[in-house]
């Protein structure tokens, strides 16, 4: 004998029931077999709604109640020939005017028991195993129907009834006895007590039916037929990778499943364990995919040693504390006693060495009750001050680690908890069981579905590490970013093992986002029609989506990004700015970011403020790292002076380059910003914080050559006083050219001091060849203190700063 079990969406419309129909003929075919059928998906939900709405005087009840005699009906027309309808039909309608009967009965007396509860539930089972069976009896194969009330004996805890086992299998033992048939179909879900009362074995209680009658026939196999294809390594809605566990453990599954795998009730495991019966989980519309067997020893058959993560929400944490329980027995013993009584399942339990604190987690529900019985229980130890009222937290979830292999491979909870911590995910409690089967984290609902993915792509993910990028600034670099983004995509999966999705990103008029990631090759269109950009709402919403390995890249030059970079750093969202204001701002802002990075482990990046993409920073921090002192930076960081300084020689305007220089791009948006030297004081001021130096703007020289006049009102304004200031701009080339030398826009950082300003340049000099808007950064070193260490190349641009940027990205997602 086999048992199969058909879930709700197995059933959910004729056309699913075909389905189940289809694969009953290919197992009886094998084997006799006994059918458990759950209620048409939903439909215990409607039944139950429809009970609470009328002991809450609501008439809608009657709206659903015909409803769900449609549903049925409309079942049994499209499943049954006409000519054989009448039977099934009558027997649909004789039901549906009973819960009809019972609701009105619950609107008169406005009072719903729990006993009447699992009257009402009851019925979806008993009309879906009826129809079922109706439609396999016209389809020509022989079957019996049998009221699982008959079988299935419980307490009468009406809601959660505890089967008993002794009478159960008595009653199937009995019954199957006197069969000589080969297909039963059997409601899954409903019971009876001892006075025949209707009783139902708890939400999702089908499989846990299939089960019982399993073992008490000895059957050679379970099938829970399903709408996945087996029990994954994570719930498939939270995890869009979660793989088919192919072979698992009895015990495995079991944890699994009481940490929140809903696609097996959890009760259900242990009657089949006991007597070694297999259990499948097959997707019924994909009947030839292997699924997962859950069988003795099946563990050992994957090779790995975490088989699942699941999560279950709506906990609530109490924790017991008090200087008077330390040494003292029974403490938790009183705790859980006190929630027992007042059947309160424990959930999770953690007890600090110190014995100063108990930790349980119970369902939020709960929580209140909880406080209740357990300050009461301990009333005198409260008022004598030995131990504090009991403190809850609510809206939390638990994530649980699941193998049991888990014991002989030390570490796996080290990788756990640094996946959770690197991704800025609190975890309030942990606990180990000591079967090490199970790893579980307390953690804020609201980081559920990041931690499941963190700690899928950490101990499942083979193929590649997901890194969500949001970029502000999709301008002359931001829209360079993104092509090359696009370009690389496909290089760095196969070679980084990175799929970088850009799933957010805004200009200052509009902003787009998309989980799934931005299509890189429509993304001018898309953003378009985005919606209006605010700032305060795309930073927030880069918070609450809350996504794994989170990067946010600013490619603008704008202050309110820059002052918002620390709401994301607190959020472990690693910040790649391209936009220098942050870091040229108050030393205490770069300190914070720089530290915050550190504490919420993630990065805080700015290759590109120095040297556009050229490895300025990068290279410097290296140095310090290992173990070298900078005693000098000497450096020449501005693309656009250096441009500007190679262009002029007297013959066009000085202006006329200028302007050559910013439509070029190589300028900031405000060329002011590069003329008078303030782009390269921030600069070398960033290398000399960098340099570990605590130093700010004002404390930085500025030898300007620009005359003050020019350095006033707007950009039109100073490209007319430039024009006038002509001859002054000639005198400063023409002394340079007598000379023989070049004009340079020299930083120079030394003893704690920065200073910026023109120079003379001779040709010696490691600065005389340098070319177009190529920057050059030497550092001088303790190691390298005759020769400086060059870094030299483009120091402007568009191309080459959004390459910096991107590979400060790939930086902070590895
Ligand atoms: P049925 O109605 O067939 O009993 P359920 O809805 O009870 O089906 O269970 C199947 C569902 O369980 C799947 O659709 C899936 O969304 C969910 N689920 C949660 N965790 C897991 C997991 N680890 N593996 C497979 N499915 C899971
Ligand atoms: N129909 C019941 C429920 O919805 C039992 C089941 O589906 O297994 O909980
Ligand atoms: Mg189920």
């Amino acid at each position: 004998m086999q048992v199969l079990k058909f879930g709700g969406t197995s059933v959910a419309n004729a056309q699913n029931i075909n389905k189940a129909i289809a694969i009953i003929e290919q197992a009886i075919k094998k084997e006799p077999a006994i059918v458990v059928v759950s209620a048409l998906g939903g439909i215990t939900d409607v039944l139950l709604h429809c009970a609470v709405l009328a002991a809450a005087g609501d008439e809608q009840f009657k709206e659903k109640l015909l409803s769900i005699e449609q549903r049925h009906l409309e079942v049994v027309k499209a499943l049954i020939p006409v000519a054989q309808q009448s039977s099934v039909l009558s027997f649909v309608k004789k039901n549906c005017n009973e819960i009809e009967d019972i609701c009105n009965g619950i609107f008169l007396l406005r009072e719903l028991s729990a006993r009447t509860k699992d009257r009402m539930a009851a019925y979806g089972e008993l009309l879906s195993s009826h129809i079922i069976a109706a439609r396999l009896k016209t389809g020509g194969i022989k079957n019996t129907w049998k009221d699982s009330r008959e079988l299935v004996a419980t307490n009468s805890d009406f809601g959660n009834a505890i089967v008993d086992f002794a009478v159960t299998n008595r009653q199937v033992t009995a019954f199957f006895s006197t069969q000589t048939g080969s297909l039963f179909v059997l409601p899954g879900f409903v019971a009876a007590d001892r006075n025949g009362i209707t009783t139902t074995i708890g939400r999702g209680g089908s499989d846990y039916t299939a089960a019982i009658i399993a073992a008490a026939v000895d059957a050679s196999a379970v099938e829970i037929w399903t709408d996945v294809n087996g029990m994954m390594t994570a719930d498939p809605r939270l995890v869009s990778h979660a793989k088919v566990i192919p072979h698992i453990s009895y015990q495995e599954a079991m944890e699994l499943s009481h940490f929140g795998a809903k696609v097996i009730y959890p009760p259900t495991i242990q009657p089949v364990m006991s007597k070694s019966i297999p259990v499948w989980v097959k997707n019924t519309f994909e009947p030839a995919q292997h699924g997962t067997v859950i069988e003795n020893g099946g563990a050992g058959r994957n090779g790995s040693s975490i088989r699942g993560i699941s999560s279950i929400g709506k906990i609530a944490l109490l924790s017991l504390e008090g200087s008077g329980m330390v040494g003292i027995p029974g403490f938790s013993k009183r705790l859980f006693e006190a929630l027992a009584n007042a059947s309160i399942n424990v959930i999770l339990i953690t007890q600090s060495s110190s014995e100063h604190s108990i930790c349980v987690a119970v369902e939020d529900p709960y929580a209140d009750r909880a406080q209740e019985v357990t300050d009461k229980a301990f009333s005198w130890e409260i008022e004598t001050g030995k131990v504090d009222p009991l403190t809850v937290e609510k809206g939390l979830a638990i994530v649980a680690l699941v193998g049991d292999n888990m014991k002989s491979h030390p570490g796996v909870s080290g990788k756990m908890f640094g996946a959770l911590g690197k991704n800025g995910v609190n975890v309030r409690a942990i606990a180990q069981g000591s079967s090490e089967r199970n790893i579980s984290a307390v953690i804020a609902t609201a980081d559920v579905k990041k931690a499941i993915n963190v700690l899928h792509e950490e101990f499942f993910e083979t193929t590649y590490k997901q890194v969500n990028l949001f970029i502000t600034g999709v301008g002359n670099v931001g829209s360079r970013l993104l092509g090359q983004l696009h370009q690389q995509q496909r290089w760095l999966q196969e070679n980084l093992l990175l799929q970088v999705r850009v799933v957010g990103m805004a200009n200052s008029r509009k902003m787009l986002f998309n989980d799934d990631g931005i299509d890189l090759a429509s993304w001018k269109d898309q953003l378009q029609n985005g919606d209006a950009m605010n700032l305060a709402g795309f930073i927030d919403t880069v918070r609450v989506k809350n996504l794994r390995n989170s990067v946010f890249a600013d490619v603008t030059a704008n202050d309110s990004v820059a002052s918002s970079y620390d709401l994301l750093l607190q959020k472990s969202v690693s910040v790649v700015a391209c936009n220098k204001v942050a870091c040229s701002s108050s030393y205490s802002y770069y300190k914070k970011l720089k530290d915050l990075a550190r504490e919420y482990n993630c990065q805080f990046l700015f290759e590109t403020n120095v040297g556009a993409g050229l490895p300025v920073i990068g290279t410097l921090n290296d140095l310090l790292r290992s173990g070298d002192t900078i005693n000098k930076i000497e450096a020449v960081l501005s693309g656009t002076l250096n441009f500007v300084f190679n262009h002029y020689d007297g013959k066009k305007s000085f202006a006329s380059v200028v302007r050559q220089a910013q439509d070029e791009g190589y300028t900031e948006p405000d060329p002011r910003l590069d003329l008078g030297g303030t782009d390269v004081m921030r600069k070398i001021m960033i290398l000399a914080r960098e340099s570990g130096e605590k130093l700010e703007m004002e404390q930085i020289t500025n030898n300007s050559f620009m005359p003050a006049s020019c350095m006033q009102g707007s950009v039109a304004d100073f490209y007319s006083s430039m024009e006038k200031e002509e001859a002054h701009f000639k005198k400063l080339f023409a002394e340079a050219h007598a000379a023989g030398k070049k004009l340079k826009f020299v930083a120079r950082y030394e003893n704690g001091k920065a200073e910026v300003g023109l120079k003379h340049i001779d040709p010696q000099h490691d600065f005389y060849h340098l070319y177009g808007k190529d920057n050059v950064v030497l550092f001088y070193t303790n190691r390298y203190s005759e020769q400086p260490l060059v870094v030299k190349g483009a120091g402007a641009g568009a191309e080459v700063t959004a390459s910096g940027v991107f590979a400060d990205i790939i930086r902070a997602g590895r």
